[in-house]
C-alpha cells in the first residue's frame, strides 16, 4: 500500500528519483502525452482563441457560483434528481454510505472519479463492509496493487506493461503476459460480472450544465455508461467547481480537455446525463444522486488570487510538461492531485502546514501555464503559496494560511538580499568583502574546502550547493568592466 504524505515530499521525491524503472516509465508517457498534445493542438487553427474563451467562462462561472448552483440544482432536481451538498469529505462519504446502507447495497462500481479518491471513499465504503471496485482499467490496476493513482487521467502511468502482467498474474491468477490486449480482456471479464452484480454505481463528473442540470462524464472505455445505467442507482460525486453556465459553453471544453489530455480529437465516450429514466423502457437508473462537494472549494473562491486554481478542468497537461512531474512522477506528491496543479490545490484544500513542501517543488519554468488549456497562471498561485508560507500566520485569510509555519530564516535572509540590492553602495562593498573572503577557499581558481564546509556548517546553504557547483566570484565586477570599458570608450 501506497503510504506516502505530502508533508515527506522531499524524501518521497529522493526515493522516486533514485527509481529507474519508475523514471523511464514517466519519461515514454509523459513524451508520448506531450507530442500528441502539441499535435492536436496544431490542428486547430482558433486554439489560443478557445482557450480565452473556456478561462472567460471559468472566470464568469466562478464569480457567480452561487447563482448557477442553485440553477444546476433546480434544473437537475426538475429532470429527477437528487442534490446533495457535502461541506466536507466526511459529510461526503456519510451521505454515500447511507444510501447504500438504506438500500442495502453490498458491491458498489466506480469510475471516472477524482472526487471520490479525494474524500477517500473506498475506505469509507470499506469500514461499512460494502465493497467498492474500480472499472476503469487504470484504476482497477492501482486497486489491485493497493496504490493510489499517480496522474490525473492515468492513474497507472507509472507501472511498466511487464508490472502489469506481474500484478493480474498474482492477484488474478491469469497466465502470465504482457500482451496488452490480452490483459484487457481478463480486467474486462471480471468487471463485467461486477457491473452485472452491483448494487450501486459512482462515478465523477466533468461538467455539470446550470441551465440543463446536466452532467457529462467523459471517459475512453465505456466503463462509465454501466457504471451509470446498469445498477438501479447512480451516486455522482461533484467538486461544486464543475459548472458551466449554458449547454453550448460544453463545446468550447469539449475540444480543449482530449486534445490537452491525451491528444485525441475527442474522447471516445461522453456521457451526458440528464436526470432518471423517465419511462421502463428507458436506459439509466432509476436513482440519481449528486452530491456537491465542497471540501474546501469555498475557501479558494473567497479570494481572486486562488480563486482560479478552480478554473482546472483535470487534463492532465500540466503534468506531463513539469520537469518536476516527469522525474519523480504523482506519488511523490503524497496527494491525490500531483504535479504542478496538485502543488496548488494540495495545500489550498489539506492545509499549507500539511503540503508546505509542495509550492516549492517547481522551478517556475512556466511550462504549467503554456500548456493550461483554461490558462491557469500555476507559477503565479505557487509564488502566492510561498509567500503565505513565509509570511506565516500573521497573514489575514484562510484557515490553510493560519496553518502556515512561518520561515523566518528565509524571511531574514530576503530582506538583507533586498538591503543590499536597493542601495548600489552597500552592493559593491557586499562584492568586494565577499572576493576578499573567498582567497580563503578560492585555490587555482576553484573552490576547494568551501563546498564541503558549507554542506556541513550550514544546512541552509547546502541545500543549494548539494545539487550545484559553487563558482567563484570573478576578480572584477560586472560594474567595475563597465566602468573600464566606458572609460575607454569615452577616452577615445
Ligand atoms: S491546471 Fe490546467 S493543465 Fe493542469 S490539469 Fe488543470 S486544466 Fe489541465
Amino acid at each position: 500500500m501506497n503510504h506516502l504524505t505530502s508533508e515527506t515530499f522531499d524524501a518521497n521525491a529522493r526515493a522516486a528519483l533514485a527509481n529507474p524503472q519508475l523514471r523511464g516509465a514517466l519519461h515514454r508517457a509523459t513524451s508520448l502525452f506531450g507530442v500528441r498534445r502539441r499535435e492536436a493542438a496544431s490542428g486547430l487553427s482558433n486554439w489560443e482563441e478557445l482557450r480565452s474563451q473556456a478561462r472567460a467562462i471559468k472566470d464568469e462561472t466562478l464569480l457567480h457560483l452561487d447563482c448557477y448552483l442553485e440553477r444546476f440544482a433546480a434544473n437537475a432536481e426538475a429532470a429527477g434528481a437528487r442534490l446533495h451538498w457535502a461541506r466536507d469529505a466526511a459529510e461526503a462519504n456519510g451521505i454515500v454510505c447511507r444510501l447504500a446502507k438504506e438500500r442495502n447495497a453490498r458491491l458498489v462500481v466506480k469510475g471516472k472519479s477524482m472526487a471520490t479518491e479525494e474524500i477517500h471513499l473506498n475506505a469509507a465504503l470499506e469500514a461499512e463492509g460494502i465493497e467498492a471496485l474500480e472499472t476503469d482499467l487504470g484504476e482497477y490496476i492501482i486497486q489491485l496493487a493497493g496504490e493510489t493513482p499517480s496522474h490525473i487521467i492515468a492513474p497507472a502511468i507509472h507501472k511498466t506493461r511487464g508490472q502489469i502482467a506481474e500484478l493480474f498474474s498474482e492477484r488474478l491468477g491469469t497466465d502470465r503476459t504482457d500482451d496488452i490486449a490480452k490483459l484487457t480482456v481478463t480486467a474486462r471479464q471480471v468487471l463485467r460480472e461486477k457491473f452485472a452484480a452491483a448494487d450501486i454505481g459512482v462515478s465523477g463528473v466533468n461538467f455539470g450544465v446550470a441551465e440543463t442540470g446536466t452532467i457529462l462524464i467523459l471517459e475512453n472505455e465505456g466503463n462509465i455508461r454501466l457504471t451509470t445505467s446498469l445498477p438501479r442507482i447512480h451516486i455522482a460525486v461533484m467538486g461544486i467547481e464543475k459548472l458551466v453556465p449554458r449547454f453550448a459553453d460544453l463545446d468550447i471544453f469539449l475540444k480543449l480537455l482530449p486534445r490537452s489530455g491525451t491528444g485525441q480529437q475527442i474522447t471516445s465516450y461522453q456521457s451526458l446525463l440528464t436526470g432518471t429514466k423517465r419511462r421502463e423502457s428507458d436506459e439509466g437508473p432509476e436513482e440519481l444522486h449528486i452530491i456537491m462537494l465542497d471540501n474546501g472549494r469555498s475557501r479558494m473562491l473567497a479570494r481572486p488570487v486562488t480563486r482560479q486554481s478552480l478554473a482546472c478542468i483535470r487534463c492532465g497537461a500540466c503534468l506531463n510538461a513539469c520537469p518536476v512531474y516527469q522525474q519523480i512522477g504523482g506519488h511523490a506528491y503524497g496527494s491525490v492531485y500531483p504535479g504542478p496543479i496538485g502543488a496548488v490545490i494540495t495545500p489550498q484544500l489539506f492545509g499549507l502546514r500539511k503540503a508546505a513542501q509542495l509550492p516549492y517543488a517547481s522551478s517556475l519554468c512556466g511550462a504549467c501555464r503554456e500548456v493550461c488549456p483554461v490558462k491557469i497562471d500555476i507559477p503565479a498561485l505557487l509564488l502566492h503559496l510561498r509567500t503565505q508560507i513565509t509570511e506565516g500566520p500573521k497573514q489575514e485569510g484562510t484557515s490553510a494560511e493560519q496553518e502556515a509555519k512561518p520561515r523566518r530564516l528565509e524571511r531574514l535572509a530576503f530582506k538583507f538580499w533586498a538591503a543590499v540590492m536597493t542601495r548600489p553602495r552597500w552592493y559593491e562593498l557586499s562584492g568586494r568583502l565577499l572576493r576578499t573572503l573567498q582567497r580563503l577557499v578560492v585555490r587555482d581558481g576553484k573552490i576547494g574546502r568551501v563546498d564541503g564546509v558549507l554542506r556541513k556548517m550550514f544546512p541552509p546553504l547546502a541545500a543549494w550547493t548539494s545539487a550545484r557547483d559553487l563558482r567563484p566570484i570573478e576578480s572584477r565586477t560586472f560594474r567595475e568592466q563597465w566602468r573600464r570599458t566606458n572609460g575607454r570608450s569615452n577616452n577615445s
